[in-house]
């Protein structure tokens, strides 16, 4: 634990809570040394003082990546867990939880959870189920994968995850089937700001140092809904406390916005050239940070390339960059964006002031929203790249310094192929696999999967497109075999052979590590109650024996699954599943960990030493670590006189190379010193990408401002035209998996469209009015709420709601699901229509009878077309529409899109493509990172 949050969970846990037994003063968390045996009164039994006694184990939220401590409550008398609170000890969230991880109760105790794996036996998607074995799911799917390998059909297995929840495990997994079968939800979440960072430093995510921040700028809505929300938040709001102003540019007024100093509201897609005109305010005001542009941009490299007749200096540099810029005026950035040039210039003048003071960040939004939404990211990190606040304290750091990924004991070697299912040549600079384009690569003849895991991921709901993945999810000669690994019913799994129950946040384990303040830190997800049995001395073999029913816990799904595809070891895979520490036996899931606590996180093994303590009971017992704090600066740190043992510097007389072998700078001089640098071909700040030159879009070498597919000069005000906002997110809710939280959906349960009252005006809407909205390829119904927060000529619906269902006692959460009937229409064309809102049912839980709720939103989402940016490979969720009051027999909640015309656009987005080959004749370029990284050799396209 770091020093600063340690003093504060000292004083938090010590110096409130007084007496042994019940407390008698208000504590904010239980001290630890009293979490084996703590008291408290019963809450129902008020008036009356009825003592409970519980074991506090402590655990990870699973609930979003952001990876806070939660602590579980187990009734000593009952075993139960009686509820989850904030895990004092955890560096990042430091106690503090949001709505969805105390929410985790109700998930474990969800009347509608499935608690068996199940097996379907009527055809794809018709909802006929029937219980089946562990047993007969393993060997089916080790049968499958095995002849998969044993014929080199190695690109035919995809395991395809929502949310990882983890580290790397199954990384682990995949390379050592020596598959390159990894797929991910990212390209429909945050590929567009990954790409704009990467291009900058090498590093896809920032670090914003928000509590130590004196001026804050937001793309969106960090401080209730953005990404690491709770332990951004609670920073963010560390930082305002200490008078920093925030600023929040978003086309709707978000809680944060409301409680900004400054909301800007562009016209959606106009981001980037809002943020080039502050670029421009700084350039022209010589505000910028001179010292630091000089040691670290790339400008040698632009001025090289960029400008070869001019001198090559710093100065010709400074010249031609404000030159550059220049057009990117306040007044030119009022015009296109719609806000006003003196905000534009106030906001400039606070970012100046800041200076290594200021804080950042872009996550979905509109880097996710926009064709080009990737230059959202650069041109806002070129903002804290001209104030020098990159590495400082208040400033932004690459993510990579503030995580920490410990290694697991044995690593298998990288594949040796490519899947071109998941990595198409048509997006070689795209961040993460084309994974929403799944279902159109299938129809196009571009592969054929033999095996297929969906895991905690529902893309019939979540990804644009949802009717043509329906379409590719019942088609078995495409599909041969699909796994739904899932917590929760879904809509996905509803078109899946196999239904396999997983543990929630308290019933699995996992480590993680996420970069939220300035320090590095592992948090560990377990299933508490196999460690307090454990503990007591019972001899459990796998988590499912102290889960409910028999829900499995992921890790040792893979195990047992990787055992049985290579039972005798002569594949290559079970070496890998074999103990460290008992050699030939099968690893268990306690070794994984111990081995990893033991060997891989520095500084863990003294302080668990220094408690009495192994590694692993240390961890079992306090749920994080804290490896490193205060990290800053280090780009600015000096190479070792180890690292620089057997290095060259190149003949350019700056970049350290190892010799003789491995191209790639390790460091780089920077003042006559052997610098760390950033993690980028030049070890600079790539304000010139050279890579976006070779790769061929050298018109987009600089940071600029791409025209977004939804400018709204196209827009046709005769047509009702308005530019769709379908990307924020409720605070309360998990994208796909709040549907088994009843508190949650008891705080938000409705997605109503956001029509400002001119445009509701002009529309004839009125609040609670059904409203058509028509996407490319069909239209959604839902109601209309007029509000001021939302631009003119800008209408917006959050994704989080619409859940469904088929069948009336089985599918998706009843607290959380209408019943609708999917009828297909012909020649493509489907419609979804509610035939049931969200209403009561008997269950065991008392609170399904007074469930008060009635619309549970739309799905949007099935009415999206794909639109996948040509550079970063990021779905482009805006939309451009026509809203209209609803007509002929519309209903609230319909749904109807013709997946034809959906393929067709697939089609048009295709062909703005520039494939590889790159340089070298590569795929994709060697220096970006890529999940589940193949053998080097696999990256050259081999025409034969
Ligand atoms: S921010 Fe909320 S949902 Fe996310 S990990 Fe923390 S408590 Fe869980």
């Amino acid at each position: 634990m770091d020093e600063k949050t340690s003093a504060v969970t000292e004083e938090k846990t010590e110096s409130r809570v007084v007496s042994p037994g019940v407390s008698s003063r208000l504590a904010s968390y239980p001290p630890p040394d009293r979490w084996d045996d703590w008291v408290e009164y019963d809450a129902k039994s008020w008036p009356k003082k009825v003592e409970r006694k519980y074991s506090l184990i402590p655990t990870t939220c699973f609930n979003c990546e952001a990876a806070c401590g939660l602590l579980a409550y187990i009734d000593q008398e009952t075993g139960e867990i009686q509820k989850l609170e904030g895990n004092p000890l955890h560096p990042g969230s430091r106690g503090r939880n949001c709505a969805k991880g105390p929410a985790t109760i109700n998930q474990i105790h969800d009347p509608e959870r499935i608690l068996f794996p199940l097996k379907r036996v009527g055809p794809r998607g018709e909802g006929q189920w029937e219980r089946t074995t562990w047993d007969e799911v393993l060997n089916t799917f080790a049968e499958k994968i095995r002849s998969a390998l044993v014929e080199n059909r190695r690109n035919e297995i995809v395991y395809h995850v929502g949310r990882p929840g983890h580290d790397g495990y199954i990384d682990r997994v995949l390379q050592a089937w020596g598959v390159d079968g990894h797929n991910s939800h990212t390209n429909i979440c945050s590929s567009g700001a990954r790409v704009g960072y990467a291009l900058w430093q090498g590093a896809d995510r920032p670090s914003p140092d928000y509590a130590n921040a004196t001026f804050i700028l937001l793309l969106s809505s960090h401080l209730e809904t953005g990404h690491y929300f709770n332990p951004h938040a609670q920073r963010i709001i560390e930082g305002k406390m200490a008078g920093a102003k925030i600023a929040v540019i978003d086309p709707r007024l978000s809680n944060t916005a409301s409680a900004a100093n400054y909301w800007l509201s562009p016209w959606p897609g106009t981001e980037a050239a809002l943020l080039l005109s502050i670029a421009s305010v700084i350039l022209r005001e010589n505000a910028f940070n001179r010292q630091f542009i000089r040691r670290w941009f790339n400008w040698e490299e632009f001025m090289r390339t960029e400008r070869p007749t001019a001198p090559r200096s710093f100065e010709g540099f400074i010249e031609a960059i404000k030159d550059l810029y220049s057009e990117y005026t306040p007044e030119y950035a009022a015009d296109e964006c719609g806000v006003d040039a003196d905000k534009i210039v106030e906001v400039a003048h606070e970012i100046a002031h800041a200076g290594s003071r200021f804080a950042s960040h872009v996550w979905r939004s509109a880097a996710s929203g926009n064709l080009g939404g990737w230059q959202v990211a650069r041109a806002l990190y070129f903002l804290n790249a001209l104030t020098g606040s990159i590495g400082t304290e208040g400033g932004v750091s690459p993510n990579v310094w503030n995580k920490f990924v410990a290694t697991p004991f044995s690593k298998p070697a990288p594949q040796k192929v490519w899947n071109e299912t998941l990595w198409p040549r048509e997006y070689p600079l795209a961040h993460h696999e084309m994974s929403f384009l799944l279902p159109h690569l299938l129809k196009d003849g571009r592969g054929h999967l033999a095996a297929y895991f969906t895991r905690v991921y529902n893309p019939v709901w979540t990804n644009p497109d949802g009717m043509s993945w329906i379409e590719i999810l019942r088609d078995e000669s495409k599909i041969e075999l699909h796994a739904a690994l899932t917590p929760v019913w879904s809509e996905t799994a509803w078109f899946a052979d196999y239904v396999l129950p997983m543990g929630m946040g308290a019933e699995r384990h996992d480590i993680m590590s996420q970069e939220t303040h300035a320090a590095q830190w592992i948090s560990f997800r377990q299933p508490v109650q196999r460690v307090l049995r454990e503990r007591n001395g019972e001899e459990i073999n796998f988590t499912y024996e102290a889960n409910p029913g028999e829900v499995w816990e992921e890790d040792e799904f893979w195990i047992e699954l990787s055992w049985r595809i290579d039972p005798t070891g002569e594949l290559g895979v079970r070496r890998h599943f074999e103990s460290p520490y008992r050699p030939g036996e099968k690893v268990t899931i306690n070794e994984y960990y111990r081995w990893i606590f033991e060997n891989s996180v520095p500084g863990l093994p003294e302080k668990a030493r220094k408690s009495g303590l192994s590694p692993l009971d240390f961890m079992r017992r306090n749920g994080a670590f804290a490896v490193k704090t205060n990290i800053y600066e280090q780009h600015e740190s000096r190479l070792g006189e180890l690292e620089l043992q057997e290095t060259r510097i190149d003949d350019s007389g700056r970049f350290i190379k190892r010799t003789p072998a491995g191209e790639r700078a390790i460091g780089i001089m920077v003042d006559g010193e052997p610098l760390r640098g950033f993690n980028t071909p030049s070890r600079k700040l790539e304000f010139y990408s050279a890579t976006m030159a070779d790769w061929k879009w050298p018109e987009h070498a600089l940071p600029g401002y791409v025209r977004s597919h939804v400018n709204w000069r196209d827009l046709n005000p005769a047509n009702n035209d308005y530019i769709l906002v379908p990307t924020f997110r409720i605070p309360t809710l998990i994208h796909t998996r709040s549907g088994n939280a009843k508190w949650l959906y008891e705080i938000s349960h409705t997605n109503p469209l956001w029509v400002n009252p001119k445009d509701a005006a002009s529309l004839g809407l009125k609040n609670g009015d059904l409203a058509r909205v028509s996407t490319e390829i069909g239209y959604f119904v839902a109601r209309a709420w007029v509000t001021e927060g939302i631009r003119p000529g800008v209408v917006a619906c959050s994704h989080h709601l619409g859940r469904w269902r088929l069948k009336q006692e089985q599918g998706t959460d009843r607290w959380a699901s209408a019943l609708v009937e999917l009828d297909e229409l012909g020649d493509g064309r489907w419609r979804l229509r509610q035939t049931e809102g969200i209403k009561p049912f008997k269950s065991e839980d008392p609170d399904s009878d007074r469930i008060f709720w009635q619309e549970g939103g739309v799905h949007q989402n099935l009415a999206f077309p794909v639109h996948p940016d040509p550079v970063s490979g990021m779905h482009c969720w805006h939309q451009r529409v026509r809203v209209e009051p609803a007509k002929g027999d519309d209903r609230y909640g319909d749904v109807v899109v013709d997946t034809n015309a959906s393929h067709e656009i697939y089609r048009k987005w295709l062909s703005m493509t520039r494939p590889a080959p790159g340089p070298n004749g590569l795929r994709r370029p060697l220096w970006f990172s890529r999940p589940v990284r193949p053998d080097n050799d696999a990256y050259v396209i081999d025409e034969e």
